[in-house]
């Protein structure tokens, strides 16, 4: 493996460095209610402070009870992660002061988290062929309570709080420093996100703050100990992740090659001026003051039940592509579906559709209709995949053309009148889109478009490939309706060239 190397820039000396990163990955659970309370978890775009109790407000007395569906969420992210789950987990205050936490702690947990020593391989992910075998440990995976959010209004000499989201639940995991570039960084990011998703564990939307990952990044020259580390937070985005690793990288190997010492310290992220900057010095553990919560029992994992969760989990994307595969999907297109829940979601519902039909595509063909046109329509009508998708008339669609009914220009223009629900033979059979292949009807077609385009036609018979052009200028005649197949052999003929048959 070769060592990333950072260089000053800007300056003629380069000091290679070799990068090393660490994540630490928050992902909001998908669960009805908070960690420790009734009150409703995914609070994302809802009143402020319209989703509290006196549990999640900390007031004096309320006591916390366990959310057992957060609990198994949080198992079965771990269990797919490679870890091994503690069969006894307790909870644990984290005590820090600041007004997005009504009870002065956080209940989080410290020894003996759910999850540990886990690892993804890079290579598993959509795309990531030549990252197989970077092996990224996961040191631990731990359930915590969110924090409240603040808000400050502009120019106000106040600050907001709203408590929605205190109490709501958060698996937090944490990799080993194993990452050694940015790019390897939100690779494995994008690896977390489509796993989570895939387990129905988390929506996992940074853009909702449902994931949210902190970073820490040091330099060091190859075969060093590890150098000191920097921590950003605040990054809502992998690319902003991206972005501030590698300018955080830059500011590290200019100082060391300047000869200078790197603090360690937690810095921010400036979206707008593309640099970090220094938010405060690092707290240690023991700041924190961890005590065991003395409202909780511990968690007890039957080893038993750990199993049965880890066989009933949904597959990963990593299964999902294989199935595919062996369906005979071309890598690119089973990599563009499987490591994207709603497309999977789609896709199986299209082939099961589609089992209905006796000309149906195959299962290649179909996937190749689904991620260029399919999702190409429904991009153009800025829909997404996560409403789902009328499987039983788009199936209809792909096997009338499939057949030959209509041609693939006829299936592509109908598209988004059977994306919205329409019945395509029915809209076939009422505006007679059905293809033309009959020989003497597109004969006399042909025909009509070689008279009124002399030029082409000489250039045809001089130059076999300029048969396209009177290709299509007959299937525009034709509105799309003639099919190809036989136009060109028609034109073949006439021209008197060899039969492409
Ligand atoms: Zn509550």
């Amino acid at each position: 493996m070769s060592a990333t190397t950072a260089s000053s820039a800007g300056s003629f000396e380069t000091v290679p460095f070799e990068t090393v990163i660490g994540l630490e990955v928050h992902l909001a659970l998908r669960t009805r209610s908070k960690l420790f309370c009734g009150c409703v978890a995914d609070t994302f775009g809802a009143e402020p402070n319209h989703h509290v109790c006196p549990v999640c407000l900390g007031l004096p007395g309320a006591l916390p009870v366990a959310n057992a569906q957060a609990v198994k969420l949080a198992v079965r992210l771990a269990t797919a992660l490679g870890c091994a789950i503690a069969p006894l987990s307790p909870f644990a205050r984290k005590h820090y002061v600041y007004p997005d936490a009504p009870k002065n702690y956080q209940i989080s947990q410290h020894a003996d988290p759910i999850g540990e020593r886990g690892a993804v391989d890079l290579g598993d992910g959509a795309g990531c062929d030549a990252l197989a075998g970077r092996v990224i440990g996961i040191e631990r995976c731990h359930l915590e309570e969110d924090a409240g959010r603040l808000m400050h209004p502009p120019y106000a000499p106040y600050s907001l709080v709203d408590l929605n989201r205190a109490g709501a639940p958060l698996l937090e995991l944490v990799t080993a420093p194993d990452l050694r570039s940015p790019a390897e960084a939100r690779a494995f990011l994008e690896q977390v996100r489509s796993l989570a998703r895939a387990l129905h564990v988390s929506d996992a939307t940074p853009e909702q703050g449902k994931m949210r990952a902190d970073v820490n990044v040091s330099l060091r020259r190859p075969g060093d100990p590890l150098g000191t580390k920097v921590e950003i937070k605040n990054l809502n985005s992998f690319k902003s992740v991206e972005a501030a690793l590698a300018s955080e990288v830059k500011r590290q190997a200019r100082r060391l090659a300047d000869g200078l010492p790197i603090e360690q310290e937690t810095r921010g992220w400036n979206e707008g001026g593309q640099r970090t900057y220094v938010l405060r010095g690092k707290e240690g553990a023991e700041d924190y003051r961890y005590l065991p919560d003395p409202d909780l029992p511990v968690l007890r994992l039957d080893p038993a039940w750990v199993d049965e969760l880890r066989r009933s989990a949904p597959p990963t994307p990593a299964q999902v592509r294989a199935r595919y595969l062996e369906a005979g999907l071309r890598r690119a297109e089973a990599d563009m579906i499987a490591f994207d829940a709603d497309a999977v979601a789609a896709f199986d519902a299209l082939l099961a559709a589609s089992a209905d039909h006796e000309h149906a595509p195959t299962p290649a063909g179909l996937a190749t209709w689904f991620t260029v046109e399919v999702t190409g329509a429904l991009h153009a009508e800025g829909r997404g995949l996560g409403a789902g998708l009328p499987a039983a008339p788009l199936a209809a669609l792909a096997a009338l053309a499939a057949r030959g009914t209509i041609s693939g220009p006829t299936a592509k223009a109908l598209l988004p009148e059977v994306l919205a629900g329409a019945d395509p033979a029915a809209l076939v059979a009422a505006r007679g889109l059905a293809q033309i292949t009959d020989t003497d009807a597109l004969g006399d077609l042909v025909d009509e478009v070689m008279a009124a385009h002399p030029d082409v036609v000489a250039a045809a018979r001089a130059q076999p490939k300029a048969l396209n052009a009177l290709m299509g200028r007959v299937m525009a005649a034709s509105r799309g309706q003639a099919k190809p197949e036989a136009v060109r052999a028609l034109l073949a003929e006439r021209l008197g060239h060899a039969s492409p048959d």
